[in-house]
């Protein structure tokens, strides 16, 4: 497969969302680009090929990071490295800062936008390659077999396809209780972060909720989890760049030395970010300590169903959460 230079196609640079929204609908078979840091890896690749890219570059007012009434509103073309270094993010909702710094290398946090890491498609191996799997419109799923090289895969959550949701920031969002904001050519619709993001016995060959055309402009961060207690843990099997094995992302409301309210959601461990719901009812009303970090870590993989190759997951996961507790 030659990754010497990319297939040609027509490039619309609009500077308007109104432009981009017009051409996502009037121009067959494009595709939207932002840092471009997933889309071109398929492209190379000639695993998809669009007919024409919408690059949204040039939107002005998808970008930069504003303090809002309501809380923080971040503009979808806003890269990864502003979202790490924003004081603003730093100060009031540090579990995303430190999410997007943990994103791939430098120059890839660069380019790649807060949109693109949330829209960005599923990394299982098979997939990428370009093969006719469940996920992109065949009969059968490569990794889930004997020979199946799934130490990547998902504990939770499959559906014929056992990809996990890779994004880094899309468990801190979802811990934030963040909203999506989405326009389309029906007007704009305000999803929350945890319904965005959708399994594949939902559909298989999507991601999120997005439908064709449909722009993410901008995700709302709410005060009610402005200055609490945070935690982001990321596992790689690299200390360079690399994918989550399993990242746990933790929002505590903690008064004296109890926790009021707690959101905890888990990464890389099903195809959408893995809100630990039962996790949360048992550290709630507790004491901030060891011993209930003890319990946190016990309960966190409840339900896993771990394939041949990924079980693993299980102690990170359960260890990920208990130093989320503990350690927030
Ligand atoms: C070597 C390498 C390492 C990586 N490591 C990591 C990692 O550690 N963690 C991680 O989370 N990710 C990682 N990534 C994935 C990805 O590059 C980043 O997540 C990046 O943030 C993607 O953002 P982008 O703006 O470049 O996306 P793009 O490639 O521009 O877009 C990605 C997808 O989202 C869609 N999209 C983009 N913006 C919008 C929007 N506003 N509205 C609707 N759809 C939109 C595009 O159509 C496309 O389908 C890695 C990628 C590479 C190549
Ligand atoms: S896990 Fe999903 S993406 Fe990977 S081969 Fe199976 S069906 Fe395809």
């Amino acid at each position: 497969m030659s990754r010497d230079m990319m297939p040609s196609f027509e490039l619309y640079q609009p500077d308007s969302l109104e432009g981009a929204l017009k051409l996502s609908k009037d121009v067959e078979n494009s595709w939207l680009v932002a840092g471009g840091q997933d889309s071109y890896d398929w492209f190379k690749d000639r695993a998809k090929r669009p007919d024409a890219l919408i690059d949204l570059g040039d939107i002005a007012t998808l970008k930069g990071i504003r303090g809002t009434d309501a809380g923080v509103e971040i503009g979808a073309l806003t890269t990864l490295t502003e979202i790490a270094g924003s004081e603003l993010l730093k100060s009031n909702y540090t579990v995303l800062a430190r999410a997007a710094a943990r994103v791939a290398s430098p120059q890839i946090r660069n380019a790649g936008t807060l949109g693109g890491n949330l829209c960005q498609d599923a990394r299982c191996w098979y997939y990428r390659s370009g093969v006719d799997c469940y996920r992109a419109g065949g009969n059968t799923c490569y990794a889930d077999t004997p020979q199946g090289q799934n130490r990547e895969h998902c504990l939770f959550g499959a559906a014929r396809c056992i990809a996990v949701s890779p994004s880094d920031c899309a468990p801190a969002v979802v811990a934030l209780e963040a909203s999506i904001v989405i326009s389309g050519a029906g007007g704009e619709r305000v999803v929350p972060a945890e319904e965005f993001f959708i399994g594949p016995s939902v559909d298989i060959t999507r991601m999120t909720v997005l439908k064709p055309g449909e722009i993410v402009t901008a995700v709302r961060l709410p005060k009610k989890w402005s200055k609490v207690r945070f935690y982001f843990e990321k596992v790689t099997d690299r200390a360079t760049w690399d994918f989550a094995l399993v990242n746990v992302a933790a929002a505590l409301h903690v008064e004296g030395d109890i926790i009021k309210d707690a959101r905890i959601v888990c990464g890389a461990v099903e195809c959408v970010p893995r809100r630990l719901k039962s996790v949360e009812q048992a550290v709630i009303g507790q004491p901030k300590n060891e011993d209930t970090a003890l319990i946190a870590g016990r309960i966190a993989a409840q339900g896993a169903t771990p394939v041949q190759y990924n079980g693993y997951k299980v102690p990170l996961m359960e260890n990920l959460v208990r130093r989320a507790i503990r350690d927030s």
